[in-house]
């Protein structure tokens, strides 16, 4: 893909540090309602470059509500999910065309193009090092390309940098991060896998704490993936599992190499903005804990993020706290709460044991493919294991 980056200047109105989903989206909101700005948005890696540490699934639904989506952007359409029990019993759980798998490396590259058709400058070959505290009215960040490091001015920046750097060392932003779990992934050929659905496997015997997948890619290979809960990082290595899962379904397959990728969950009480520092996306541990999911919560992060900067830049110094606690407080209606309340059972759900699932799995494949509804998933395993029901009393 071609893109011919920008020269930096010395300073910005705003410097966005990291583009991926949320720095992307947190750049084109900011620029398509204050042209003027000057802004750098600067990555150290082309944010397309493959794979992106991802498995690219999103509801359709909610990323249409966020973002102007190109039909090119979609790998395939998915009707449902097939979950799969330890015992293999395999259960359908129907929606049509209710999600999407992504070609996010295109999508970035079509996003990056249009931040700097709006005249930011982007640079996707420099590190950021470290993001300095607010001081005389600015914060330096502090890059480094091609081995020379330089300093930049901003009023204000953006941390969209993903999860857990912690680049800023302002300590009222520091967070701590206690919930990043290093998940694998690769591109698989020749496993089974049609191109409408998703697979996610359950249990310890595949992935204990979090569940392995195969997620459709372009009709001839899939990205498979395991993430483990952090609790069975040292009993359970994700690359034993992959491998383990691999010999299991699809022996005679063309694995490629082997991908790591942090997943950023667990986001506490910490505060993730304030003096002209918002961070958004994973860089905030924004990422769904019981699904994994964080690409929408990156994007409407970024696009909460673009309007609480525009908010500062228009409002006398006393409203600003009051600025910074809304954009906190829009996340947590958005989705904060809920990740809040999910990760409070996320280790009960997790240690829901095979026998229990297997039995779940045995009432539902009973149930008609048509009249399996979610809560009916839920139903019949809280009902395989009434115990649950106590252990997820936080959530209720
Ligand atoms: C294996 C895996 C599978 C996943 N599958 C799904 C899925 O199917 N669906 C879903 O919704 N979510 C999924 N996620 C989560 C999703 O990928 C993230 O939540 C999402 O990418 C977060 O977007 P972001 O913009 O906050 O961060 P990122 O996408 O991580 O972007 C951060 C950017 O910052 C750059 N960067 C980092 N440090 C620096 C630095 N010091 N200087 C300059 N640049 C820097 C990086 O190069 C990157 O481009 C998955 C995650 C993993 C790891």
């Amino acid at each position: 893909m071609n893109f011919e980056p920008n020269t930096l200047k010395s300073e910005y109105d705003v410097v966005i540090c990291g583009a991926g989903p949320a720095g992307l989206n947190c750049a084109l909101h900011l620029l398509a309602n204050k042209p003027s700005l000057s802004i750098a948005l600067i990555d150290k890696r082309d944010p397309w470059r493959e794979p992106v540490a991802c498995a690219e699934a999103v509801h359709l639904s909610g990323i249409k509500g966020l973002i102007e989506m190109n039909p090119n952007w979609i790998r395939s359409e998915i009707d449902g999910v097939w979950l799969v029990a330890p015992n293999g019993k395999r259960i359908l759980y129907k929606q049509e065309k209710s999600g999407i798998i992504l070609d996010r490396a295109l999508m970035h590259y079509d996003l990056a193009k249009k931040v700097q058709l709006l005249k930011a400058d982007c640079n996707f070959r420099t590190l950021v090092k470290s993001i300095g505290q607010f001081e005389n009215g600015s914060r330096i960040v502090t890059i480094q390309s091609d081995g020379i490091q330089t300093q930049l001015k901003a009023l204000a920046v953006i941390d969209a940098t993903g999860a857990g750097p912690n680049l800023c060392d302002d300590p009222s932003l520091l967070q701590k991060h206690f919930d990043v779990e290093p998940a694998v992934f690769g591109l698989v050929k020749g496993i089974p896998c049609d191109i409408n659905h998703i697979e996610m496997y359950f249990g310890h015997t595949y992935a204990p704490g979090g569940y392995a997948w195969v997620f459709p890619r372009d009709g001839v290979s899939a990205n498979v993936g395991i993430v483990v809960g952090r609790e069975y990082l040292k009993t359970h290595p994700p690359r034993k599992l992959f491998q383990q899962f691999i010999e299991r379904f699809a022996p005679n397959a063309e694995v490629g190499p082997l991908h790591g990728g942090p997943i950023a969950c667990g986001q506490g009480k910490d505060r993730i903005s304030g003096n002209w520092l918002i961070k958004c996306g994973d860089a905030a541990d924004m990422v769904n804990p019981i699904s994994r999911a964080g690409i929408l919560e990156a994007l409407k992060s970024g696009e909460f993020a673009a309007i609480t900067l525009l908010k500062l830049f228009d409002s006398p110094n006393d409203q600003h706290a009051t600025i910074y606690l809304e954009y906190e407080k829009n996340w947590d209606t958005y989705r904060g709460k809920n990740h809040i309340r999910l990760a409070r059972v996320k280790q009960a759900f997790g240690n829901i044991s095979d026998k229990t699932l297997d039995k779940a799995a045995n009432k539902l494949d009973k149930i008609p493919d048509s009249k399996r509804s979610m809560f009916r998933i839920f139903w019949a395993t809280f009902t395989s294991s009434p115990s649950l029901i106590w252990k997820m009393r936080s959530f209720w």
